[in-house]
């Protein structure tokens, strides 16, 4: 997502650039004003124009209903809206207000993002269901009860929805909320409850590792359990800091499941006493760098390079078992080891390095290899 103004339109279409470069199939905009709704298909047709096809997803927060329906522009050049059910309106305005951005969406035939966050859950909803808890002769936990609002505030809401005439199949559902568990226990629920698509991603991750630790704890768990449909890692980014480390973090939670592969995989020790020079941990940090750039282009030209295993090993302790299991590894000599440094591919020796060349001879090794099996020179695969 975005965090530039939408009405300043070069700076966003120029953040949907980057994070698109990056990886990003889908890009949320907020959409909160009549200029930020007026900017939206300005900013469509400037990537159109580079080129760039990314799909635009409005977010849209108490006014929605008015925007979709007075700026049609932007209604039709979104390509998904995203409603949350909290923040529609109160009383016997809520239900008329959703009823509304459903009518754009089925006019511009678009699919819906119902997306409940804790933050913002229907304070009617909750308040109903806090007093019919309060009846029961078994309460339940606070938490269980912000828990079932927060499904029945997103099924209710889709519900809704299906009775307006949008087909069940241009429904998606998100409930974010800040902590795992929580998350965890809201997905598994929605998914044996409802067959609409699922968006996933704690909400508030935070900053830095924290953000990144906790977003990859509750995606992995609910992926591996094939929950989830599309997924989104929000981190807090320091002042000017990179916005597409969350696309970054999303590919790498995806890579690391084995559900899709986006960049070679380097495969990399981490170090020890027996690694007392930083010559290992500089070439594992160009291999992995040097891939990353040269993916920008061998996407198109290198088919299946995504599939590339790469391993830069410190030692010869694990070094040459592990190189072995990569397509081409390298094995590094340890504090008082013999300066050679032998080079493996499709899991047998093929030469051994020494002199101060070794991280550009490895390197011309490895594209020769990237040339061979996934360029034009592509070569029928060694069996051993
Ligand atoms: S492979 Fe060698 S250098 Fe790397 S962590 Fe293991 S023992 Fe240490």
């Amino acid at each position: 997502m975005t965090n530039t103004d939408t009405a300043d339109i070069a700076s966003t279409a120029e953040q949907v650039r980057l994070l698109a470069q990056a990886g990003s199939e889908l890009v949320r905009v907020t959409v909160n004003t009549p200029e930020a709704a007026r900017a939206v298909a300005r900013i469509v047709e400037k990537l159109d124009a580079g080129g760039l096809q990314v799909p635009i997803v409005g977010d849209f927060h108490y006014n929605g209903h008015l925007l979709l329906t007075r700026y049609p522009e932007c209604a039709q050049a979104l390509s998904k809206y995203r409603i949350n059910p909290g923040n529609v309106g109160m009383g016997r305005h809520h239900d008329k207000n959703f009823r509304q951005m459903i009518e754009v969406a089925l006019q511009f035939a678009k699919p819906v993002r119902i997306g409940v966050n804790w933050g913002s859950l229907d304070q009617a909803l909750l308040n109903r269901m806090m007093d019919e808890n309060a009846r029961r002769d078994e309460p339940l936990t606070a938490r269980q009860v912000l828990i079932e609002t927060i499904l029945e505030s997103a099924l209710q809401s889709a519900d809704l929805a299906q009775e307006y005439g949008l087909p069940a199949d241009r429904i998606i559902i998100s409930a974010k909320v800040s902590e795992v568990p929580d998350l965890v226990e809201v997905y598994r629920k929605l998914a044996s409850r409802c067959d609409y698509a699922l968006h996933l991603g704690l909400t508030e991750a935070g900053m830095g590792s924290r953000g990144i630790v906790f977003s990859t704890a509750g995606l992995s768990v609910l992926l591996q359990e094939g929950i989830g449909d599309t997924i989104r890692v929000s981190l807090t980014p320091k002042p000017g800091g990179d916005r597409s480390l969350e696309v970054q973090v999303a590919q790498q939670v995806l890579q690391a499941l084995g559900i899709r592969r986006f960049v070679p995989q380097v495969t990399a020790c981490p170090g020890c006493g027996r690694t007392t020079s930083t010559f290992f941990q500089e070439l594992a940090d160009q291999v992995q760098q040097d891939l990353t750039r040269r993916m920008a282009d061998w996407k198109e030209t290198h088919p299946g390079v995504a599939e590339l295993k790469v391993a830069v090993m410190g030692c010869v302790v694990n070094g040459p078992g592990e190189s072995k299991h990569a397509d081409i590894g390298i094995s590094l000599p340890g504090t008082g080891e013999s300066p050679k440094v032998p080079v493996y591919v499709d899991g047998r020796h093929f030469k051994t390095l020494k002199g101060p060349r070794i991280a550009e001879d490895f390197m011309e090794i490895l594209e020769e290899y990237v040339e061979n099996r996934f360029g034009s020179r592509q070569q029928e695969p060694v069996l051993h």
